[in-house]
């Protein structure tokens, strides 16, 4: 090749990378919606059984991004619930058992308090009671998780749009005497104590609130039915009302994490598969909408489950695993350290592949939505 000849190969390999550069910069696409869900002690094997034991396709299937995180707290190797959800909700390692504080026991401004500011409307939903740790997370600061009745206090001031879950004693049956229903009625908020609605229903409030026991809903399979997913149904149709808004919002599968303590594979298994049909709700109102980011993961794994292959013994009284059927086995009635995965969808899910901190959720989330801090 002479010199005269190579100029212009460089010139047009010069240009066309500029082009590409620029094409790529135009669609790089933003996620006008984000729906967090997180599976309490949600590890790989949790995962995994649904995948075995659920009937259909599992929702978990339908992700193309997958990434782990990495779940320690600020002072331990395990992670509590409550750490766990501060990581995704402040971006900040703490210690156990704090809501919403720093290690420090200062309070950190959560995505709630964030993205609210910027007239995105926040929902947050879970099957155990709304002040449990991982739901509190995203609304309260409290230096003790178990301050139930100060988390239920920070509701009223809180900016949220949508809730769904447990704890009306919280609210109504205080120590303090007060009933913090009639604060949140004052607020604009429509509680509803008795079942959940339909969108018709309630599409005219400003806010609404389903508190729909005193203190946990019952398991999946003792009587709550298909509620996550109907939840989790109704809470996008709430917060996507006025399509032109952006919405953020978390819903959590809270019982696998107790049917990991309880050591209860049958427990775990069930809450898994409510967990996962959810999940397919996001997933078809993100693929419907094409503006949503939808976020799948789980503050720590719990109960060291595995899908073990099944001790068995011979006619002539051999033990050996058969790996014809698997047997849920626990090797703890705590958290385990185990890295948890993180399935992503829709436009910025690429940001949410490989391995990194927990913390990250919460700093990839504002990155990819530019939804950060403008306080
Ligand atoms: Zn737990």
């Amino acid at each position: 090749m002479t010199y005269k000849s190579i100029i212009p190969l460089v010139l047009l390999i010069a240009l066309s990378s500029c082009k590409s550069q620029l094409v790529e910069k135009k669609v790089t696409p933003k996620p006008k919606n984000v729906i967090l869900l997180i599976g309490d002690g949600t590890g790989l094997s949790q995962v995994s059984s649904a995948f075995f034991f659920k009937e259909t396709s599992p929702n978990y299937a339908r992700f193309k991004t997958i990434g782990l995180i990495k779940t320690s707290s600020s002072r331990e190797d395990i992670t509590d619930s409550a750490a766990g959800a501060t990581a995704f909700a402040a971006g900040i390692k703490t210690y156990n058992g704090a809501v919403g504080v720093a290690d420090d026991s200062t309070a950190v401004k959560n995505l709630v308090e964030i993205v609210s500011t910027q007239n995105i409307k926040t929902g947050v939903i879970s099957t155990s009671s709304i002040q449990h740790a991982t739901p509190a997370s995203f609304y309260a600061h409290a230096i003790n998780r178990g301050l139930y009745e100060d988390i239920a206090a920070d509701m009223v001031t809180s900016e949220i749009d949508f809730f769904a879950g447990g704890g009306s004693k919280f609210f109504n049956k205080r120590k303090d005497g007060r009933n913090l229903l009639v604060d949140l009625q004052n607020k604009g908020f429509k509680i509803d104590t008795t079942a959940l609605g339909s969108f018709e229903d309630i599409k005219q409030q400003s806010k609404m609130g389903y508190l729909l026991a005193s203190n946990h809903l019952n398991p999946t399979a003792k009587g709550r039915g298909d509620y996550l997913s109907k939840a989790t149904e109704l809470g996008i149709q709430f917060l996507n009302k006025e399509p032109d808004n952006s919405f953020f919002m978390m819903v959590e599968g809270s019982q696998v994490d107790w049917g990991g303590h309880a050591n209860d594979a049958d427990y775990l298994i069930s809450e898994l598969i409510d967990f996962d049909d959810a999940i397919g709700k996001a997933l078809d109102f993100a693929e419907r909408d094409g503006n949503t980011l939808v976020i799948v993961t789980a503050d720590h794994e719990t109960g060291g489950f595995t899908l073990a292959s099944t001790p068995k013994k011979t006619e002539s009284g051999e033990t050996y695993s058969s790996y014809k059927e698997i047997t849920g086995t626990f090797s703890t009635k705590g958290h385990s350290a185990t890295l948890v995965p993180v399935f992503a969808y829709g436009p910025g899910s690429e940001a949410f592949s490989g391995v990194y901190e927990n913390t990250e959720i919460f700093h990839k989330i504002l990155k990819v939505t530019n939804w950060i801090d403008k306080n």
